[in-house]
């Protein structure tokens, strides 16, 4: 594509935006499986060490299929934005947030956050980061009067962590509102996009300094790889600490998921169309079922944070929750008879997933600490998938 034709729509974007012409003319973007990269002669080899000369030197410094993925993703996060920045792809999710937060936290600092996280998101903060001297704070960042309170007597905050839409009650939290509270105690704001895509909200736009992504989910879309990737606006900071940490912590991606990542990522726009207006209906359906005792999902109006997804998000997205009335058994009994809908966990998919947390991924969380974060006993939670509208609601109406 001319890098002078100014693309007007997303989905052309996701088609075209941040593709690397590639010498021999390759139409689709090749698979680079190459450990090293060879110097024509040693001065070369000097020069790129040095930074010197552009160009690749090590599949775990990175590699053209990489760079794509993630220069893919930027031009995504700042479509329509007139902003610049820079991506680092990684192996997995939780390779961006280490590195993340490796980069920008020492010993003595203090992260802010909320409680509905990503399990592995919670983990690291709970379980890495006190061992290294770095302390998490938790309050509810809905509550904006709690934050400041909290920020005023912590002035060693260093990091506000955002994540919205959440598991698994799809709470939201203002990014706008925290990330202008962020700058005015001096913090460096964070927002991991994974659950909404840069097609259903940008958090650039609201001034964040970095997104993080779990690139597993629905920016590759077909569950073929695992990825993930750290978005930064000091391009400096990301050309400098964040590369430095990135290629020590090792979590490099690799060329076949990247390559993968690059597929999904062309179709983001349309699959995206299809995955929320399936869950809008669904969502519906839900709510008027009498063996449900209530539904969680954002675009309805009985979401306590219904405003908010709307405020930033183009549409409330494809994830939702619902609380069964039959509790633990009923939720078993339900998962099991699904016919078309997969049981499993993850997101992101094509096709609609579904989980029971209380006998899958909170198995083994007593059922009181479960419970304080919305996992009750008969909580299913969705990810509505691409198929027609009418098969997914006849198997969830014969399973119900
Ligand atoms: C899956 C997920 C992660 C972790 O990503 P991995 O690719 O599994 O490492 C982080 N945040 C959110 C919101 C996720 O859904």
């Amino acid at each position: 594509m001319d890098k002078n034709f100014s693309l007007q729509g997303f989905g052309s974007a996701s088609v075209h935006a941040g593709h690397h012409p590639e010498p021999l003319h390759a139409h689709q973007t090749p698979i680079y499986a190459s450990s090293t990269f060879i110097f024509d002669t040693a001065e070369q080899g000097m020069k790129r060490f040095s930074g010197e000369e552009p160009g690749y030197i090590y599949s775990r410094w990175g590699n053209p299929t990489m760079t794509e993925a993630a220069d893919r993703i930027a031009a995504l996060e700042t479509f329509g934005l007139d902003l610049e920045v820079m991506g680092i792809l990684h192996a997995s999710g939780m390779a961006a947030i280490s590195t993340l937060l490796f980069s920008n936290l020492k010993a003595g600092d203090k992260v802010l956050s909320h409680f509905s996280l990503y399990g592995g998101s919670n983990e690291i903060l709970f379980k890495i980061l006190p061992e290294l001297n770095i302390e998490p704070i938790i309050v509810d960042l809905r509550k904006l009067d709690e934050v400041e309170d909290v920020l005023k007597k912590n002035r060693d905050i260093k990091l506000m962590y955002l994540e919205t839409p959440a598991n698994p009650t799809i709470q939201c939290v203002d990014i706008e509102e925290l990330s202008k509270l962020g700058k005015k105690y001096n913090l460096i704001v964070a927002c991991d996009n994974t659950f909404a895509t840069p097609y259903l909200q940008q958090p650039f736009k609201y001034d964040v300094d970095f997104v993080v992504h779990s690139t597993t989910k629905f920016l590759n879309g077909h569950g073929t790889a695992i990825g993930g990737v750290l978005i930064g606006r000091d391009i400096e900071f990301m050309k400098t600490k964040a590369t430095k940490v990135h290629r020590l912590l090792g979590g490099n991606s690799n060329g076949f998921d990247a390559f993968l990542l690059i597929q999904g990522i062309k179709t983001l726009e349309i699959r995206m169309d299809r995955h929320c207006s399936n869950a809008m209906e669904v969502a519906k359906y839900l709510e008027s079922h009498n063996s449900i005792e209530k539904v969680n999902y954002s675009g309805l109006t009985s979401h306590p944070d219904h405003k908010v997804a709307l405020k930033q998000m183009r549409h409330p997205g494809a994830m939702l929750s619902f609380e069964l009335k039959s509790g633990i058994q009923g939720g078993i009994d339900f998962m099991n008879k699904l016919k078309m809908c997969v049981r499993t966990v993850s997101l992101g998919t094509v096709d609609t997933l579904l989980s029971h947390p209380a006998s899958m991924t909170h198995y083994s969380v007593p059922k009181e600490q479960r419970e304080r974060y919305g996992i009750t006993d008969g909580l299913i939670r969705m990810n509505v998938g691409i198929e027609n509208l009418q098969d997914i609601l006849a198997d969830l109406a014969q399973a119900l």
